[in-house]
Formats: structure tokens, C-alpha cells, sequence
């Protein structure tokens, strides 16, 4: 039987915990060590269904501290970046376990750092801890490994970094947490999900990404001198004036209405123009979950394009987020407003 090698990355998430005090269940949830995770999921056993049945060898590699994933800093995106480029040779496919509350920022994040990439790299988790009755783990993590195994189980093997979780399969950088409490914890409001997991497993292979023609590398640095400012009905431009003499300051993204309008009042403007005068990458997402930011359709929209805004046209936050701060870190700033217009790794669509 022809063999397929999988590394499994495990960071930490609810996925793993258990209760700070065992048997307490209304004590607060930490997470615990692989051991913990892998006892649950006899499957993964050198004599468990994919190893013994499939011939996938699987290799568990954990961080030291694993984390719930609000604590994630792109220090940790740098270390996974990492682990996947010394390990690339050596693996078929790449399964991340990770916290579900920052998840898609990591995916994002991913699919920026980890360049020229021709495997799949498969980000997982759950909302209920593995050891719970009902958890949601095993079938996440079953079917994490079926997209990043691809070829054993007849599927087309994607070169892309993909959150697989409940009966979906997404593109990671156009993936958002949407609930915390339903099992379909994740959606991706502008493209279209890349595959289904229901009994069987449909990948809609014409929105998967080309595979690379250039060899894998990593970039994996990140500016975290950047801030997002989400506007409302009575925002004080005073406060956009002050951040514009901030000297640290790289970029902001500015989380507008409807297709990408703001304000147009004089003070308002005027405190953009400083933004923008004084170096400061100012990127323009829109507030609503589904739609494009379009700054010529109204006068309102009209006024930050003049000021030298960038759109961010149908990203996600956490793909415009984890886009701004891996341009900011990487490129010479001449030419981050051109490449923030540009689909990098399918994080946005054109107009
Ligand atoms: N707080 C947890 C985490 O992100 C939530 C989860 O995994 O569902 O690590």
C-alpha cells in the first residue's frame, strides 16, 4: 500500500481542553497535551483506521505551551510557517489543530506567509472539547485528514492553506468565525465554499488555486504597528488626528458603511488626509459581512479614494488584517498600495 505521510500540528483550542479542575465542569476550560487529544481519537493509533486500513503515517508534533488561541501573536504564525517549511520535503499534507477563535486569522495569515505552496495545509478545531459526548472533534479531525491525505481517499489534492470544519471545507483566507455555539462554526461570505463533507466529500476543484510553478518558500514576518477602527454615526475625527502623528504607526484599516462610505464632513477628511500624508497605509473594508468596497459609487465613498485610500475591495477582516500587516512586514513600501489592489493567494475578487 502506497504511503502517504501526514504531520500533525497541534497548538492548543478547545479541541484539547479539559476543566481546570477535573471533574469540575463549571470550572474554566484549559488546554491540555497531545496525549490527552490522541487517547480520545483511537483512529490515529498506529493499528486505527487511516494507518492500518489507509497507510497514512502520521508524525504529532505539538507546541511546547499549546494555547487557547486568543493568545495567538504572529510570533505563532511564524512558528508554524516554520515547522511547515523545515518539514515540506518530508509530508503529503499538513493538518494545523487549532483554537477556532482566532483560527481564520491564522489561516489568512498562513496563506500570505507560506509562499509558492503546492500542499494542502488543513487548519481544524472544534466547539466542544474531545472528551464531551458530543464533541464535534472527531468528525472535524477525520475529515481534516481525508483533504490533507487527498490522493488515498481518490480526492484532488489542493495547494492551498483551508479551514475543514463541520461539513465544510473553505478557503482560509476567506474564512470568518461566525458562531460560537453552532457545530458550522466558520463561513466564507464571498467565495464560494471549496468543498462539502457530507457522505461523501465534493471538492469544487474550479475554486481551488493553480499549484505553484516556483519553489516553496516562507515569508513569515508581520508589522504589528497597525490598528483597525471601526466607524459609527458620531465618530470623533479628533481621534484619526492623533493617531496620524503617531511615528510607529504603519496602517490602519478603516471599517466603513455599505460599500465603503465615511463621513464627509471637513473634519473627517481632513484627519484621512493627515493619516495618509504622514505614511500611514490606510485600507478601506467595508462593515458588512457580504458585499465590495466600491469608493466610486457614492460621493461619500468618493472622498476616501481622493485621499489616497486603499480598497480592500471583498476581503474579510481577518484576511484584510493578516494582508496588511504580512505587506507591511515584507514589501518595500512603494509597493504595498499595488499589491493590496492585487489577488495574492485568492484573498479577494476584482471588480
Ligand atoms: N477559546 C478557544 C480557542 O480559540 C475556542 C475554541 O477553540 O473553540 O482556543
Amino acid at each position: 500500500m502506497p504511503s502517504t505521510k501526514i504531520l500533525i500540528l497541534y497548538t492548543g483550542g478547545t479541541i484539547g481542553m479539559g476543566h481546570e479542575t477535573p471533574g469540575d465542569s463549571g470550572s474554566p476550560l484549559i488546554p491540555q497535551g497531545w496525549e490527552f487529544l490522541q487517547k480520545a481519537m483511537p483512529t490515529l493509533s498506529a493499528d486505527g483506521f487511516f494507518t492500518k486500513e489507509k497507510g497514512i503515517e502520521f508524525t504529532y508534533k505539538s507546541f511546547d505551551d499549546v494555547i487557547d488561541s486568543s493568545e495567538f501573536t504572529p510570533n505563532h504564525w511564524a512558528q508554524i510557517s516554520e515547522i511547515v517549511f523545515e518539514n515540506y520535503d518530508l509530508y503529503d499534507g499538513f493538518i494545523i489543530i487549532h483554537g477556532t477563535d482566532t483560527m481564520a486569522y491564522t489561516a489568512s495569515a498562513l496563506s500570505f506567509s507560506l509562499q509558492n505552496l503546492g500542499k494542502p495545509v488543513i487548519i481544524t478545531g472544534s466547539q466542544l472539547p474531545i472528551f464531551h459526548p458530543r464533541t464535534d472533534a472527531i468528525s472535524n479531525l477525520s475529515n481534516a485528514i481525508h483533504i490533507a491525505a487527498a490522493k488515498v481517499f481518490n480526492l484532488p489534492v489542493i495547494p492551498e492553506v483551508l479551514i475543514c470544519f463541520n461539513d465544510k471545507l473553505l478557503r482560509g483566507n476567506r474564512s470568518t468565525k461566525s458562531s460560537s455555539k453552532d457545530f458550522s462554526g466558520f463561513e466564507s461570505p464571498s467565495f464560494p465554499e471549496v468543498g462539502s463533507l457530507e457522505q461523501s466529500i465534493q471538492i469544487s476543484d474550479k475554486y481551488t488555486l493553480e499549484p505553484p510553478t516556483e519553489p516553496f518558500n516562507i515569508k513569515p514576518n508581520f508589522e504589528t504597528n497597525i490598528i483597525i477602527i471601526t466607524l459609527f454615526p458620531g465618530f470623533n475625527s479628533d481621534i484619526l488626528s492623533r493617531l496620524a502623528a503617531d511615528k510607529k504607526l504603519k496602517g490602519v484599516i478603516l471599517r466603513t458603511f455599505g460599500s465603503g462610505n465615511a463621513p464627509s464632513s471637513e473634519t473627517f477628511i481632513k484627519a484621512l488626509k493627515l493619516l495618509v500624508d504622514n505614511a500611514k497605509t490606510v485600507l478601506n473594508i467595508s462593515q458588512c459581512q457580504e458585499g465590495f468596497v466600491n469608493m466610486k459609487k457614492y460621493k461619500t465613498g468618493t472622498n476616501l479614494y481622493n485621499c489616497g485610500v486603499i480598497s480592500g475591495a471583498d476581503m474579510t477582516l481577518e484576511a484584510a488584517t493578516a494582508k496588511m500587516m504580512w505587506l507591511l512586514g515584507n514589501k518595500s513600501e512603494t509597493h504595498i498600495n499595488e499589491l493590496f489592489s492585487k489577488n495574492l493567494k485568492g484573498e479577494l475578487s476584482l471588480l
